[in-house]
């Protein structure tokens, strides 16, 4: 069975589970073929407690982009050690990828689409290249082009898994309460949604969590989740 109609099954069967029995079923189907993708963001800190409930073992890749905050890299290891994360992986590009294809850091200035394609879609299509199914945060709330999420898709080669994809933002204000989660150091200085720092400002009042990423450009993704993946490296 290829990743397209495995999906369609298991959404059937479990695309209305809890977060934590969809976790459950996936950790027992692709056992050892499964990894969870993570940013260690504004609300990473609930997929991952989820994560460590059910294995702590599960790799959680990371995609280390060399533009990220430096509060985000530390919350990497601390949000990662306060949970008893395993295996904690950073893929991205390579220096001499990043030398070629962004010498003066500038690049997500000009073509943030080419940056975010050397930076993250590929090394992220390298890493997933040793697993059958990966496991993303994402929720239906945050974007309108997130509405129709499923809990199960297929990427590709892979089964794509959103376990949260149905939780309200009201929702994860409860759980990072009852299980007095560590905030990302950022979210307290106004950043509800946090991606890497040339990209993502503060949010006003009323304004979607989101709307401080890439602001100013109609790019409201960074490619890894776009249904069909480039590979494009300059
Ligand atoms: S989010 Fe910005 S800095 Fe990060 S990879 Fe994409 S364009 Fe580059």
């Amino acid at each position: 069975m290829g990743p397209s109609e495995h999906a369609v099954f298991l959404q059937r069967d479990y695309g209305c589970s809890s977060a934590a029995k969809v976790l459950e079923i996936a950790r027992d189907l692709f056992n050892g073929r499964i990894a969870v993708v993570s940013s260690f963001g504004a609300e990473s800190a609930i997929l991952l407690h989820l994560v460590s409930r059910v294995d702590a073992t599960i790799p959680v890749l990371f995609i280390d982009t060399g533009r990220h905050f430096p509060e985000t890299l530390d919350y990497r290891e601390r949000l990662s050690a306060h949970l008893g994360l395993q295996d904690v992986r950073s893929v991205g590009p390579t220096a001499v990828e990043e030398q070629r294809l962004d010498p003066d850091l500038r690049r997500a200035i000009w073509d943030a689409d080419g940056c975010c394609a050397f930076r993250k879609v590929a090394p992220l299509e390298c890493a997933l290249r040793d697993f059958s199914a990966w496991i993303s945060g994402r929720k239906r709330f945050q974007t309108t082009g997130r509405a129709d999420l499923p809990v199960f898709e297929a990427d590709g080669d892979h089964v794509k898994i959103n376990p949260l994809a149905s939780m309200s933002a009201v929702e994860i204000v409860d759980y990072v309460e009852m299980h007095n989660l560590p905030p990302h150091p950022l979210v307290a200085r106004g950043y509800p949604s946090i991606g890497c720092a040339p990209c993502t400002t503060t949010v006003r009042k009323g304004e979607n969590a989101r709307a401080g990423r890439w602001r100013g450009l109609v790019k409201t993704e960074c490619g890894i989740h776009r249904p069909a993946r480039s590979l494009v490296r300059d």
